[in-house]
């Protein structure tokens, strides 16, 4: 008898392990099969106007009222004195007194146009912290192979690229097929209402591309598990949402020195605390589940066999997504409490306490489902839960079979050799969120490798990577 059950033992230990090596040796790549060319060396003029653009201090603060006009009229004029043929032969619109649209006109009016974004703004430098820069960050200088200055990251090198691009490609006498239009809003970092009044725009006019490209994933070859030192794309294909709930409980409130059983800050404390105790569902975004299909059969064995076989070992890899921060927000709505107030003096207990949660939600999540969810882990009826700011659910999902994810994965691939791609979800937001009537392919990339200092101190690319930029999206537009 125990003999018997050995047998059969053994049998489904074979068979599971058939079952597994037979799904990983027929986990075949995705990948593009391109010849790439080398990317020709940047121009120092090329290298000039980059470093010129960093000069321009067209920062965004969190209040409209801060922007200062000159600088963004002063980086508007410098765009077109430094690239005469765009604007000359290119429309040029202004929108929202900055932002600034150019179209150009395609060859063959019956294909759909391509959308180029990219913003003209950038963060400020956080005070206090301008001393611990070792540059200037408002003067571009080149160091140590890298470009440094606020905004050479973020997002400068992608509008300068892409003006590069169509000048040198004007001056070729080069016609597109499709029409091009360029989309660079003036406030990304804020408020986005340039990018919302050109999508607005665009969609009055009917316009339905068969691409919007903006800022978004990039070239890494650190950040993978896995594939340090392989040189890997990442095509942005959805943008997880974001919503804040404010959370308040009154209660009776009164002298310290008698308190009753359950105060305003208890119940809310309690509150916050169960929604902490219970993570979100865990889940693969259509997004993550093309980077297991397109990185999966690029990894190492172990990996491999992993992605290969989700339908066993989902349990192994959702905990090594969990292992980290970003892991754990590619998988799940996360929740945070950002603010807690309650309580004026020492010896009064309070009768209102009020707390803000900020979420971010994955798509296939809606924040209607979200709060729902809230209330019912909350499951206390003297906790009111509010929408109080914030509200963007995420994103549709742009699918890599798509012709306009093709173009971009192709432009890549054909600028870099030895690249790996993949589709991702962004858990940043970009302006491309707004452009979803226009299309419903947007890819969010910036053809750069490992960024340094995003939105922080010292923050700087690789010329490598302007150099990659350029190439791409000559690449990109050249095959349009
Ligand atoms: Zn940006």
């Amino acid at each position: 008898m125990i003999k018997k059950l050995l047998i059969v033992l053994l049998l489904i230990v074979f068979l599971l392990a058939a079952i597994i090596l037979i799904r990983t040796f027929s986990f075949s790549s995705r990948q593009m099969q391109l010849a790439a060319t080398p990317a020709p060396a940047v121009s120092e003029s090329a290298l000039d106007h980059f470093l010129n653009s960093i000069s321009f201090k067209t920062i965004s603060y969190g209040d409209s009222a801060r922007l200062d006009s000159t600088q963004f009229i002063g980086f508007r004029n410098y765009l077109s004195d430094t690239y005469p043929l765009t604007h000359a032969q290119l429309k040029r619109e202004i929108v929202k007194g900055y932002s600034l649209l150019f179209t150009w006109e395609g060859k063959n009016k019956e294909l759909n146009p391509i959308v180029l974004m990219a913003h003209q703004d950038v963060v400020p430098i956080e005070e206090g912290t301008e001393k611990i820069w070792s540059t200037d960050p408002f003067k571009g200088i080149v160091k140590d192979d890298f470009i440094w200055g606020r905004g050479s990251a973020d997002d400068k090198i992608n509008l300068i690229a892409i003006m590069e691009t169509v000048e040198k490609l004007l001056q070729k006498g080069f016609q597109p097929q499709r029409s091009i239009y360029l989309a660079f809003g003036h406030d990304e970092e804020t408020f986005g209402s340039g990018a919302i009044a050109m999508a607005e725009l665009l969609v009055s006019r009917n316009v339905k591309a068969e691409l919007v490209l903006d800022e978004g994933g990039m070239i890494t070859r650190e950040k993978i598990p896995g594939m340090k030192g392989k040189s890997v794309a990442l095509l942005g294909t959805s943008e997880k949402g974001a919503m804040s709930l404010q959370l308040e409980v009154e209660q009776p409130g009164g002298h310290s020195a008698m308190p009753a059983d359950e105060t305003a800050i208890d119940i809310l404390a309690r509150a916050v605390s169960n929604l902490r105790d219970e993570k979100f569902e865990a889940r693969f975004s259509l997004s993550t589940k093309g980077f297991v299909e397109y990185l999966g059969p690029e990894m190492p064995f172990v990996q491999k066999m992993a992605f290969a076989n989700l339908w066993l070992f989902r349990p192994m890899v959702n905990s090594m997504y969990e292992q980290s921060k970003e892991g754990n927000a590619m998988i799940r709505t996360t929740l945070a409490p950002t603010i807690f107030n309650s309580g004026v003096k020492d010896n009064v207990v309070p009768t209102l306490a009020t707390a803000t949660v900020n979420l971010r939600l994955l798509p296939g999540d809606s924040s209607s489902m979200v709060v729902r969810e809230v209330e019912r882990r909350i499951n206390d009826s003297r906790v009111k839960v509010k929408i109080k700011s914030f509200v963007r659910e995420a994103t549709a999902v742009t699918l890599p079979t798509s012709l306009g994810y093709q173009k971009v994965d192709s432009a890549i691939h054909l600028a870099h050799g030895e690249i790996l791609s993949a589709p991702f979800m962004m858990i940043a937001a970009t302006d491309s969120r707004y452009f979803q009537e226009v299309s419903e392919n947007i890819v969010k990339f910036s053809p750069m490798v490992d960024p340094i200092g995003f939105h922080g101190i010292d923050e700087r690319v690789s010329l490598e990577s302007y150099q990659i930029a350029l190439w791409f999206f000559e690449q990109l537009i050249s095959g349009c």
